[in-house]
């Protein structure tokens, strides 16, 4: 029997790891394990936590229509992959690889596990479109590309020759088994998921390709135009797979501007895996000039500076912010505000529906020119121009700020007077600090 325990792959379509053990002919018990170390600490009922249950509440769905069973569990996933491969006769374990640093030290828990009892731990990609290895051989190269557009040119060259496109397996193939009732009992979830209606992520594709994808290039960051996928949540809980996004518009030479995208996020992944310092840039970063009251009227969205505090209230009721805004706001709270970015990155990691380790870091990173391919520490993003730029007719100030509806034309996107800070004097500031931490480390 084959142990398959899902993660951010919650989906049956286009899945390696199906197609993996439909071709070893054993039966294979299918499991999620809700980890509270990572859906813990109130995340559920935040709007990241809720996305993915809700998510995993509509896989569990798709396997009962297809007459499969998914098993649903809770608790620490080393603990009940020991009890259950001490009950069942499991010969081998399949995962798809997952890269942050607490899930890589859990696959080698995992891994130990399975060694003590000889059994085989299976680990494959799914997450990226390309396989780095493989990237790296193509490109003969032995260091990592720091740079997005060399990797890109590559990447593009790479897809080119080598994308795998989709494979729809034929999921009656598999052959789930079902857990005993005291394994469930043991196991169950202490909280109600919540239902699962989300879009359905292969409509909302077709819809994006239909109606936006000709004036993304020209829109997508004129936010009250609201003209991006909206995939991102998709993407990441593994709903769609990106094999499927990408299959979709290989072929439409208007697209590029959207597969440029796609290949950041591969960017993100990548250096999540290669930079061994990705997930600790913050020791670099000492930041002492932190202040809390600063960082709490951010997170509310009671700066005074009307595209700061629209966005922190979009983000904080729908879970969703759009690329230019999460760039407007991050930026403003590491530069003007001079609060470290771990601090953002970690409300942004509980408020964002699409919330994913790597690309959220990779963004606070890039805002804070730090990582890879950083945005200059010098070039900072003035929240009023930026505002005026991108929602010249202030529709999208009007929608979430109300009481600012009665201001007309540049008046609208002005800080107040009584705002937190001065833009200009920050700016200053932060340009000083930002040169003497960058060149000291
Ligand atoms: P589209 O514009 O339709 O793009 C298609 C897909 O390309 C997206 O779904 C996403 O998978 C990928 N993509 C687009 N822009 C980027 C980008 N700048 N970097 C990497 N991949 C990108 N994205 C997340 O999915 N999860 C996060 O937690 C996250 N945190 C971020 C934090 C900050 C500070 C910043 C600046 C960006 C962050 N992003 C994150 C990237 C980006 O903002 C979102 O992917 C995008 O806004 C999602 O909307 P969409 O699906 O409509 O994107």
């Amino acid at each position: 029997m084959i142990l398959f325990i899902h993660r951010k792959d919650l989906r049956i379509q286009d899945m390696p790891a199906f197609e993996y053990i439909t071709q070893r002919e054993v039966p294979s018990l299918h499991t999620f394990i809700v980890d509270p170390a990572i859906i813990g600490q109130g995340r559920h009922v935040e709007h990241s936590g809720i996305q993915f249950l809700r998510t995993l509440s509509k896989l569990v769905e798709l396997y009962k229509h297809d007459g499969l069973t998914l098993h649903l569990l809770y608790g620490d996933p080393i603990e009940i992959t020991h009890d259950l491969v001490q009950r069942y006769p499991v010969q081998e374990i399949v995962v798809h690889e997952d890269y942050t640093p607490y899930s890589r030290e859990r696959d080698g828990k995992l891994e130990r596990v399975a060694a003590q009892r000889n059994i085989s731990f299976t680990s494959l990609p799914d997450q990226p479109l390309i396989d780095w290895e493989d990237f790296h051989r193509f490109a003969e190269r032995t260091d990592a590309y720091k740079v997005f557009t060399p990797f890109y040119r590559k990447w593009k060259a790479y897809m080119d020759l080598f994308f795998q496109p989709p494979v729809f397996t034929d999921v009656n193939e598999l052959q789930t088994v079902a857990l005993d009732s005291e394994v469930l009992d043991k196991y169950s979830l202490p909280f109600l998921i919540p239902n699962s209606s989300i879009d359905e992520p292969s409509v909302r594709l077709q819809d994006f390709i239909e109606d936006d994808l000709d004036s993304y290039e020209r829109y997508r960051d004129y936010y009250s135009e609201e003209g991006t996928s909206h995939l991102s949540s998709a993407l990441n809980t593994g709903a769609i797979s990106s094999r499927e996004v990408y299959a979709a518009v290989l072929h439409l030479p208007q697209a590029e501007s959207w597969r440029r995208q796609l290949a950041w996020r591969d960017f993100y992944l990548y250096q999540s895996h290669q930079d061994p310092v990705f997930y600790s840039y913050e020791n670099r970063f000492d930041l002492s000039a932190l202040n809390d009251f600063h960082f709490e009227a951010w997170s509310q969205g009671n700066t005074g500076i009307p595209v700061i505090d629209a966005a922190m209230r979009q983000l904080n009721q729908t879970g969703y912010l759009p690329n230019r805004l999460r760039m407007i706001t991050a930026m403003f709270l590491t530069k003007n505000l001079l609060c470290p970015f771990s601090l953002g990155e970690a409300y942004f990691r509980i408020k964002l529906a699409d919330y994913d380790h790597a690309l959220n870091r990779g963004g606070w990173l890039w805002c804070s020119s730090l990582g890879y391919d950083a945005s200059p520490y010098f070039r900072i993003m003035n929240p009023v121009t930026q505002s005026q730029k991108f929602d010249p007719h202030g529709r999208y100030l009007r929608d979430w700020l109300p009481e600012l509806a009665h201001l007309e034309g540049k008046a609208l996107h002005q800080p107040h007077p009584q705002a937190i800070v001065d833009l200009k004097g920050s700016r200053l500031q932060a340009i000083e600090v930002y040169r003497g931490i960058l060149q000291t480390s």
